[in-house]
């Protein structure tokens, strides 16, 4: 009887709570939403509503959001396990390269370098572009000694 009760005491509350606003983060518009999640809090009102906000920042971090994934993804091809289990850089140390690429693209470092091996250099940096480069430098030496 009580958990009858309870159920339907949430289905009328979902029927109050057809639309709820949400205002971008950047520029405060606002944003009417029909949320799937009855519970959606304020926060994730306000993310969807930045997220389909055409201000200038708000389409400036997407930009910055898309850099930041286009960029850890190249940290994963380039020194992640590869075809033929060909692996540069273990697990650990892919997700530290992957933490250096938020630091570049927060603009709270230029560049990281990390000397992966003996013979192996991560360089992750900003452009003049703005765009980040992920730099995989092998070098190789040969000397004769006689
Ligand atoms: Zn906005």
């Amino acid at each position: 009887m009580g958990r009858e009760h309870d159920r339907e005491g949430r289905v009328s509350e979902m029927d109050n709570v057809e639309t709820i606003l949400g205002a971008c983060r950047f520029c405060g518009q606002t944003k009417a939403i029909h949320p799937l999640n009855p519970y959606m809090t304020d926060e994730e009102a306000d993310a969807i509503a930045t997220e389909d906000c055409d201000c200038p920042a708000a389409k400036f971090q997407r930009e910055k959001e898309g850099k930041r994934e286009r960029a850890k993804a190249a940290v994963k091809t380039k020194f992640g396990p590869g075809e033929g289990g060909e692996r540069w850089v273990n697990e650990e140390t892919l997700h530290f390269l992957e933490a250096a690429v938020d630091l570049v693209i927060e603009e709270q470092v230029e560049s990281v370098q990390v000397k992966v091996s003996h013979t192996v250099t991560a360089k992750i940096h900003l452009t003049g572009k703005g765009n980040v480069k992920i730099e995989k430098t092998k070098t190789t030496k040969s000397a004769i000694e006689a």
